[in-house]
């Protein structure tokens, strides 16, 4: 075993806005004048000690 860490060759790594800590990128779609643009964005953190922490993935119920 070697100790170095995984290389990723992700499309430019985001990182999160509360902590700074690396975050994958994620897609979410936007609607603009009736056109819906791709929007790349941090995904969830995975920092516990952060206040944006997402422990799992779930997905937004309808909103109210
Ligand atoms: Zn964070």
């Amino acid at each position: 075993m070697t100790g170095k860490m995984r290389e990723t060759r992700k499309q430019a790594e985001s990182t999160c806005p509360a902590c700074k800590h690396p975050v994958s990128t994620e897609i979410k779609r936007h609607k603009t004048l009736g056109v819906f643009v791709p929007l790349w964005g941090p995904g969830p953190c995975h920092n516990p000690d952060c206040a944006a922490y997402e422990p799992a993935r779930r997905r937004p119920k309808a909103r109210a």
